[in-house]
Order: C-alpha cells, then structure tokens, then sequence
C-alpha cells in the first residue's frame, strides 16, 4: 500500500480533477503491475495496474489508494475490470466520497467473491487527494 500512495504522491497535480490513485498488482510476493491515474485523470491507476499485470493479476492481491470506481464515465468501471482480471483480494486506502461511488465499488468486489479490506494507511491516502475529498464533502 506505500507503494501505491507513493505512486499518488507522484502523480499529484497532474490529473485534473480527477484524483491520483496509485495502484499496485500483487502475486506470489512480487509486483506483477502498477500503475497511476495517467495525466487529465483517465485511464485510471487500476485500469493501468491491470495492462502491466495482464494475465498475472488472476488470484492476485490488489493494493489502491482510493476505492475502485463503480460507474460508467469516459471509462468502464475500475471495479468489473478487477472482478473480471479474477483477482483473490483487493485492499482499499479509502472509501471514494463521490456518492457515485461511495461504497459501492468495494460492494462490488465483496459480492463478487473478493477479500476485500478498507482502510489501510487512510490518512495517507486522505491527505494525498485532500483537494478532491473537500470538494466532494460540501
Ligand atoms: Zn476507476
């Protein structure tokens, strides 16, 4: 999960108004993907995570800053394209405040069959995209 927020931490600033998200891809101990939310905000980290792992991310572990999208934008949601990789576990930094997304994305992941654990280095993953966490709590 350091590494993933490492990741945010990078990428901040430069995906609109978007947050960054980080995203890294766990197998047998060793990362087999990672990837950032790409500059103007898509695709998403987990979408670009998933490109690197490729057939790798299948009963992987998978580490995200902030809670896997759960609607359709300019993009597919972040959460089917987890479920449909067949990842065995997704650990989530913190729940997405757009109301969009809040909450059901990690529901998605738990109705599908997958460990899902929230709240891992939160204030870490809070204070990286604090700007889009305040903007969502008006
Ligand atoms: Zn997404």
């Amino acid at each position: 999960m350091r590494k993933a927020l490492a990741l945010s931490w990078e990428q901040k600033g430069r995906t609109g108004e978007n947050p960054a998200v980080g995203c890294v891809i766990v197998k047998d101990g060793k990362i087999v993907g990672q990837g950032v939310t790409s500059d103007g905000g898509r695709p998403h980290g987990e979408t670009n995570a998933l490109q690197v792992a490729g057939r790798q991310a299948k009963g992987a572990s998978v580490y995200v800053a902030l809670e896997p999208c759960s609607h359709y934008g300019q993009t597919a949601p972040c959460a089917n394209a987890l479920i449909e990789a067949g990842i065995a576990q997704c650990v989530i930094a913190v729940i997405d405040p757009d109301p969009r997304v809040h909450w059901r994305g990690a529901a998605l992941l738990q109705e599908a069959g997958i460990d899902t654990i929230i709240g891992v280095c939160e204030d870490d993953a809070f204070q990286v995209n604090a700007d889009f966490f305040a903007r969502h709590s008006k």
